[in-house]
């Protein structure tokens, strides 16, 4: 025993470089055999993972994601160009385009395209190229806007109008039944009728002012799309409201801090209390108003009434606090605005107070604060108008208020520059020069 493994101890150190290259190859046999084994192993890991439908759509989600799911695309018409080949272009399935072409057919407008107008769309890139959204120009100022709902594959449209063009409009007329029947025959929009109203309400009491003949101008802006259709109404940057041949010209005028109408002196229109705090539109014909049983400011009737359909909105002739908003006997729903320490207003016989009018609350000249209505001792719709100086009843038609604002230095000699162009437009306008 001992002889052999003294010659086994021998035969290694003998063959020692044999003998480490043997154990190197039986090694590398072993470990390769593991590693085969293993790379078998995470093959199948491998393949069950790429068949697992979740990494599946991950990867696809991933992929798809290198090219945007949506691309916008803005086209300009060219010469020859008609939709459908912009489409074809664009690599749109001829079926897509037939599906575009149906929605649109659905649309009342013009589908002529007109070079340098531009169509723009959104295409679904995942899959088949399918069109989300199109917005397609019929004219220079209305666009069609389609949008498509994928899921319910559901087009809808709408009109875009866009680009609208400003255009000063001049009308002019004799006032021979009230001011609003005149208003509304020369076809001025209702809502410049009741601004016209309320920038003359400071100082014209459009009750008993206004006499038959007497007549009106006025110029406003008005913005329109190209078949001239109205969508919007501006400012009214000129008027003029001749009370017995007598002028009261008005003209708009915005500087940095503030804008409104100024007389032809620079002086705000603005004063502190209304001479019609009432949508003076709506008043009933003046003239028939003196056969009205209720009269004028006497020592028996210390007021000024308006009389107005039912519900004609009342105003806060100045800015103030209310002091009453209840019932008070023959003056029925009636409202008192505490304005300083000289002037209060009440408002009597209302339909209904505005909401949350109540002792306390403060409240802006203009501001509804109640309608027009008959409760109390009245003999029909209209409003009582008191105004009270230093605990005074006084009479609102001859109340001689300071003015607001008076335009001073460079802003007045702005407003005179501004004020000989719209006479000058004016005067073109009324002679057909524009
Ligand atoms: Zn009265």
């Amino acid at each position: 025993m001992k002889y052999n493994l003294s010659k086994i101890q021998k035969f290694i150190s003998k063959n020692v470089e044999f003998f480490l290259l043997f154990t190197l190859i039986v090694f590398a046999i072993f470990s390769t055999q593991i590693y085969n084994f293993n790379k078998k192993n995470t093959m199948r890991n491998f393949i069950n993972l790429t068949n697992n439908i979740y990494f599946q759509k991950s990867l696809e989600h991933i992929f798809n994601n290198l090219q945007p799911k949506y691309k916008i695309i803005e086209h300009t018409i060219s010469k020859g160009e008609s939709f459908n080949s912009i489409l074809n272009s664009y690599k749109i399935s001829n079926k897509e385009v037939k599906k575009i072409n149906t929605a649109l057919s659905k649309i009342k407008y013009s589908k002529r395209l007109r070079v340098n107008q531009v169509i723009k769309f959104k295409i679904d890139q995942t899959g088949d190229k399918k069109i989300v959204y199109l917005l397609y120009p019929v004219s220079k100022t209305k666009k069609i806007e389609i949008t498509r709902d994928l899921e319910k594959n559901i087009f809808s449209n709408r009109e875009l109008i866009t680009n609208l063009n400003k255009r000063i409009v001049f009308k002019e007329g004799k006032i021979t039944h009230s001011l609003y029947k005149t208003a509304t025959n020369l076809e001025i929009p209702i809502n410049l009728i009741i601004e016209f109203a309320r920038v003359y309400g400071f100082q014209v009491d459009f009750q008993r002012d206004i006499r038959k003949n007497d007549s009106f101008q006025i110029l406003y802006e008005v913005f329109e799309d190209d078949s001239k259709k109205i969508f919007e109404t501006g400012n009214i940057i000129f008027a003029d409201l001749i009370l017995r041949d007598q002028s009261n010209s008005l003209y708009y005028f915005k500087d940095k801090k503030s804008e409104g109408h100024y007389d032809i002196s620079g002086k705000s229109i603005k004063k502190a209390l209304m001479k019609t705090p009432i949508n003076g539109a709506r008043l009933s014909s003046s003239f028939g108003m003196r056969k009205h049983p209720i009269d004028g400011f006497t020592k028996m009737h210390r007021g000024t009434d308006f009389a107005a359909p039912k519900g004609t909105p009342i105003m806060a002739s100045g800015d103030g606090v209310i002091v009453r908003a209840k019932w008070c006997g023959g003056g029925g729903n009636c409202i008192k605005i505490k304005h300083n320490s000289t002037y209060s207003t009440v408002y009597a016989h209302m339909h209904k107070f505005a909401p949350g009018m109540s002792p306390g609350r403060r409240v802006k000249q203009g501001q509804v604060i109640g309608y027009v209505g008959s409760t109390g001792k009245s003999t029909g719709p209209h409003l009582h108008y008191e105004v009270i100086e230093n605990g005074k009843r006084i009479n609102s038609q001859t109340l001689k208020l300071p003015s607001g604002k008076i335009l001073k230095g460079k802003d007045r000699e702005l407003f005179e520059i501004n004020r000989i162009k719209l006479d000058v437009l004016k005067s073109e306008l009324i002679l057909g020069l524009k």
